[in-house]
């Protein structure tokens, strides 16, 4: 149900403000570093940006009208105070007669004990309700930027660095939070008594008073201009910090190479640098802030001050009442408060607006890899079936049509990465690709899979169907429902075994998931480990062996039953005996004809080969020869000259 809110979030997004679209519009994917540096040079102040949270606040409307109904309550009990205290010097202190005198009193100080007590209920119930929404919206907008950044294609992390994502998901949304949970509330809280202290001012001492309001207007209308000097600063400090965020992540992500190249030393330096970066930046916008609040504060006040100057002399002169000087004192420090936090919350605003600017940014990267919105006959006509999370049972292999393919990655243009590719493989069929390393092997998986697209048909990108239908018009989900994959780096997340294998298919039964990790020849040692199936495996598996790890991967992989198996047997690294058990797990996987399933293998031995129906040699991108290894070896060519460079090897 969450999920759906997010989507619906996400999707009922308004396109961004000028600025973001023009990013977007000019850098599709990338949103680098750099080019969100670039941006906090090019962007103008704009605390409009904060307008990019609005579809994130719509979903609250009633908690946002009850927070400003206290809002208003009290700072309407606020401004509701000096009136009480101008009537109890007035009315209690002065009368003559003394028992009436000490009655009076009693009367005044209820009445502002009151007040004070509609003051702490209102502050109170503002302040609990302003904090729900700024922890509940930033909740939703992590939740948003999280789904939207899970969603992109590779292409998008080969251009952005991890760090940056994580440093927008915690530090920028925490800025977002500081704004809408705290500043908004007390800049609003701040406005309404400044407005109201400023109004019951002018309405009592009419002359001086417009004078003093007209002298503040004048002095707001600086600090504005001055104020977007601070929001680039913002934005520009944020950037450092995620550049930090970057440095970080990337080296504990290898931390073994970190320490192996004796790179501690260096390392820290550079994550120095980068902090270092960001300090300097901080410091830039403290400065520019801090003149900020000041000027606001020494302007506001002097105009004040002479306000209240004007006003003793009108009590000397008998034109005021005591009483009444008193409550124009106690507005007129309402008044200069509210300025002085109205200067800082101004602040907080334009930073938040930075942090806004850059999580939209993120937001409005449209996705590369569109889902479609179609079905093969195949698929429609074959019997309804219950899972979501495993393709119908009982249909063929899936069948795979490549014609004319070229292909090049987004950031190699010049290196095309497939060449006139063209390949039909029939249901049911295994197929083991061979060539060598950047023949282009693991691009046709990764295009199988519609991790990237190819170019339009129009500008040379050839067509690839599966089961009949062009890939683009396939339902994304679907299209990879019916495939699995084993790559050449198993990737284990932190949890245990039992659930590292579900990951395949969430809904499988313990059962399923045992029977899977057998086929797999993983339950053994599974069963060896000190908890057996519970296990936990550790963050990216680091407690088990890389011959573990494929095996983990394959049961995975045998789990969700797919109709295209696709197989990168990377068993160089493995020691003999994991090899020989990897190798064991991969033939049967091969093998296993249960479900009729079609095979792509990327092979380096020949005794995997051997077992594939078709060998396709692929060099820089081309197929130069297919056939059957007797076939291929009586025309030798590339092929016969790797086979026996394998059986000298053996
Ligand atoms: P193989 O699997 O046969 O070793 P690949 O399919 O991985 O080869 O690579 C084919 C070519 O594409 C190589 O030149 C490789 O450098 C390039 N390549 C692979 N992955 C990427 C990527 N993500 N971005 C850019 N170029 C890539």
């Amino acid at each position: 149900m969450w999920t759906t809110h997010v989507r619906a979030l996400r999707y009922s997004l308004p396109m961004a403000s000028p600025n973001t679209t023009e990013t977007t519009a000019s850098t599709p994917p990338q949103v680098t570093a750099s080019a969100s540096s670039s941006a906090a040079q090019r962007a103008p102040g704009n605390p409009r940006s904060l307008s990019g949270l609005t579809p994130f606040l719509k979903p609250y409307r009633v908690q946002i009208g009850l927070a400003l109904l206290f809002l208003v309550l009290a700072a309407g009990a606020t401004l509701v105070f000096p009136i009480a205290l101008r009537a109890l010097i007035d009315g209690g202190l002065v009368p003559a007669d003394r028992s009436d005198q000490a009655m009076r009193l009693g009367q005044h100080f209820l009445a502002l004990f009151g007040v004070a007590v509609a003051l702490a209920f209102f502050s109170a119930a503002r302040f609990y309700t302003v904090t729900w929404l700024g922890e509940r919206i930033t909740a939703d907008i992590r939740n948003a930027v999280y789904a939207h950044v899970i969603e992109q294609s590779p292409g998008f992390f080969e251009s952005t660095q991890t760090g940056e994502v994580l440093s927008r998901l915690t530090a920028d949304t925490t800025l977002v939070q500081t704004v809408v949970g705290s500043s908004l509330s007390m800049g609003l809280r701040n406005a309404v008594m400044g407005l109201g202290a400023l109004g019951i001012l002018v309405w009592t001492n009419p002359l001086v008073m417009g004078q003093v309001a007209l002298g503040i207007f004048l002095i707001v209308l600086p600090a504005v201009s001055f104020g977007r000097r601070v929001r680039k600063l913002s934005r520009a400090s944020q950037d450092r910090v995620a550049d930090a965020s970057a440095v970080a992540s990337e080296v504990l992500n290898a931390v073994t190479a970190v320490q192996a190249n004796n790179a501690i030393g260096r390392e820290s330096a550079r994550f120095a640098n980068a902090t270092n970066e960001a300090f300097k930046t901080a410091a830039r916008r403290a400065r520019a802030r801090s003149l900020l609040v000041g000027f606001i504060i020494l302007a506001t006040s002097a105009a004040l001050l002479w306000g209240l100057f004007e006003g003793t002399q009108a009590v000397i002169q008998g034109h005021m009442s005591a009483g009444q000087l008193g409550q124009t004192v106690v507005y007129v420090i309402i008044l200069a408060g509210s300025a002085g936090v109205l200067g800082e919350v101004y602040g907080d605003l334009l930073r938040a607006a930075g942090a806004t600017e850059r999580l939209m940014e993120l937001l409005h990267t449209p996705p590369s890899i569109q889902s479609g919105d179609k079905l093969p006959a195949l698929i429609l006509q074959g019997a309804a079936h219950e899972s979501k999370n495993s393709p119908p049972e009982n249909l063929p292999g899936v069948t795979i049509q490549m014609d004319q393919v070229n292909f090049h990655y987004p950031s190699r243009p010049q290196s095309p990465a497939l060449v006139d590719f063209t390949l039909n493989i029939a249901p049911g069929e295994t197929v083991a690709l061979v060539g060598s390393s950047g023949a282009g092997k693991s691009t046709v998986f990764q295009v199988l899979q519609r991790l990237y697209d190819l170019p339009p048909t129009a500008e040379g990108g050839g067509s690839l169907w599966i089961d009949g239908l062009p890939i683009k018009d396939w339902e994304l989900n679907a299209l990879r429902l019916q495939m699995a994959v084993v790559p050449q780096d198993a990737v284990i997340f932190s949890t245990n075994a039992l659930e590292n294998i579900r990951y395949g298919r969430p809904d499988a039964t313990d059962e399923e998931v045992y029977a899977a990790a057998r086929e797999a020849f993983a339950d053994d040692f599974i069963r060896a480990l000190p908890q057996g199936y519970a296990t936990f495996l550790g963050e990216r598996g680091v407690r088990i062996s890389g011959g573990q790890k494929q095996r983990i991967s394959i049961a995975r992989a045998l789990l969700r039953q797919p109709r295209l198996l696709l197989l990168d047997e990377a068993t160089s690294a493995l020691d003999a005996e994991s090899e020989r058990m990897v190798q064991a797990a991969l033939d049967a996987a091969m093998t296993d004809q249960k479900r009729h399933r079609t095979t792509l293998v990327i092979a380096h031995r020949l005794a995997t080969i051997q077992k594939s129906d078709r060998i396709v040699v692929l060099e820089q991108g081309r197929i130069v020869e297919q056939g059957t290894h007797e076939s291929l070896m009586a025309q030798n060519g590339t092929y016969a000259h790797f086979a026996s460079m394998q059986l000298l090897d053996s």
